[in-house]
């Protein structure tokens, strides 16, 4: 039984890189019909927030990332909540200090990095062993200057090497890593005790994150050891590390880059379908030639070890596409509730649910929605494309796009198409009719090219250049408004 976690700290808003952490999880629990843990690291009060804490929530529900044991959920391991294990993380710390594993160590950072500079050592050498074997007058002593000692872990004198699953065998050298802190002088356990802690009592058994933890990996391997030989760890889990996720100019995307921020990607406008599609691809791929597949052919698909060790690069041009693409594959009524919230949002319709709306509102925008869905590549598209359908408006302000296309012959056009319409009864007012009718009056018996014929009524009915369809929109506003429009622009 394949046991995977998706463990972020709640420090900011979250990020496209944390996003893949959890969807790579999430397949790879479906994907083996293993089970998938959901907790949060919250053990550093001064950088964790509420805040955050809801938005991981948001993003995974607005995702369908689901989870089966953990936050809200519940399960046989919880609290699934670091700051309420404390007690926890206390006990294990304890047993690891009477073992030997671990060690007090009164050393302040001034005096380790003065040792080092004194042995000749780099500054940022690290942490050199000063209190591993102190007596116990010594820690006496130190005690009765007033200090109190943080925890750190005995980094055995050997070799710690693993197989991982993305990137094969890896191998720490003897002496590379310094014996580390897991509990703070104030008694605060950090992330180095309370990650391998949780992950042995929740019995995970891959770990699969990115490679910035990869330093981490080591230690947590050491300390794995002596959690088993303590009986709170059964066994070791294998572990996975996913490559970089690259911006702009070959530098790594950053958590506050703007692309980086998923929040972002969803007021724009991309569909949960499109953005996990696009976010798989940044190190997996579903075959060679394959770019769009929904998530139930990623879980079908989906092996850890096809994961790609080289470092994936973020291209929101593709990520759009990619999202146009499943935008198309809605059903309409779908791609239309969907929808409403963005032309709320843009002040284009009076609610922000499809039932909310009015008549008129879901008559035009169902008459709309073949025309529109084609075309967008994000929901945010939507509002400017059904704007001035929605609208009542009698003159549209042409964009400052729109104005500049239209030419001296624009007045003379305006006159034809107002005369002709003005002439067509109620009930032939469609698409077909009125398509034929402009284009005889004034391509066939005006010899006017189509494009300078049909460009400024266009712009008189949608104030774009670039609209839905030009008939449709006609017919979906009738007669007088279309009138009214022309006859706005022509003034
Ligand atoms: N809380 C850690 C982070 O957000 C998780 C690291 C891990 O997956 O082991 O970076």
């Amino acid at each position: 039984d394949v046991r995977v976690r998706f463990c972020p700290s709640p420090t900011g808003t979250p990020h496209v890189g944390m996003i893949r952490t959890a969807l790579f999880n999430w397949a790879e629990a479906r994907h083996t019909h293993g089970t998938f843990v959901f907790r949060i690291e919250d053990t550093d009060a001064h950088r964790d927030s509420e805040e955050s804490y809801d938005q991981i929530l948001d993003a995974l529900h607005w995702l369908g990332i689901d989870w089966d044991e953990g936050l809200e959920v519940g399960g046989p391991d919880g609290p699934y909540r670091q700051s309420e294990r404390s007690e926890i993380y206390a006990d294990v710390a304890k047993r690891l200090l009477e073992a030997g594993y671990a060690y007090e160590s009164y050393s302040t950072s001034e005096e380790i990095e003065a040792r080092n500079v004194a042995a000749g050592r780099p500054k940022a050498f690290g942490y050199d062993g000063y209190d591993r074997d102190l007596s116990d007058e010594q820690k006496a002593a130190f005690r009765a200057e007033g200090r109190k000692p943080a925890l750190r872990v005995r980094m055995p004198d050997e070799d710690v090497a693993f197989d991982d699953l993305i990137r094969g065998r890896i191998e720490f050298k003897a002496g590379s890593v310094p014996d580390y802190v897991i509990v703070r002088p104030n008694g605060d356990p950090l992330y180095t005790l309370t990650n391998p802690v949780d992950d042995a009592m929740m019995r995970i058994n891959v770990v699969l994150r990115g490679e910035d933890l990869l330093s981490s990996t080591p230690r947590q391997i050491v300390l794995y050891r002596y959690l088993m030989k303590l009986g709170v760890a059964k066994e070791m889990p294998l572990f996975g590390h996913m490559p970089y996720v690259m911006g702009k100019g070959k530098k790594k995307l950053s958590k506050r880059d703007p692309e980086s921020n998923l929040f972002l990607h969803r007021d724009h406008g991309f569909i949960r379908e499109g953005l996990l599609n696009y976010l798989a691809l940044l190190g997996w791929s579903i075959a060679p030639d394959r770019d769009v597949f929904s998530m139930e052919e990623m879980v079908e698909h989906f092996d850890v070890r096809d994961v790609k060790a080289n470092p994936a690069h973020f291209d929101i041009d593709k990520a759009i596409s990619i999202n146009a693409e499943h935008i198309r594959m809605l059903e309409p009524q779908d791609f239309l509730n969907r929808s409403v919230p963005y032309l709320h949002r843009d002040g284009v319709v009076s609610a922000d649910s499809w039932d909310a709306l009015t008549d008129r509102e879901r008559e035009v925008l169902q008459a709309a929605a073949p025309l529109v869905q084609p075309r967008v590549r994000l929901l945010g598209e939507v509002s400017g494309m059904v704007a001035s359908l929605l609208s009542g408006e009698e003159y549209i302000e042409p964009a400052p796009d729109a104005r500049k296309q239209l030419k001296d012959s624009a007045a003379d056009v305006l006159d034809r198409t107002i005369a002709a319409l003005e002439g067509v009864d109620d009930a032939a007012w469609s698409t077909d009719s009125l398509h034929e009718l402009l284009d005889r009056v004034l391509v066939e018996e005006g010899g006017i090219k189509p494009r300078l014929a049909f460009g400024p009524i266009r712009v008189a009915v949608s104030g774009r250049r670039v609209s839905p369809p030009l008939f449709e929109s006609m017919a979906i506003i009738g007669k007088p408004l279309t009138l009214a429009r022309l006859r706005g622009l022509r003034a």
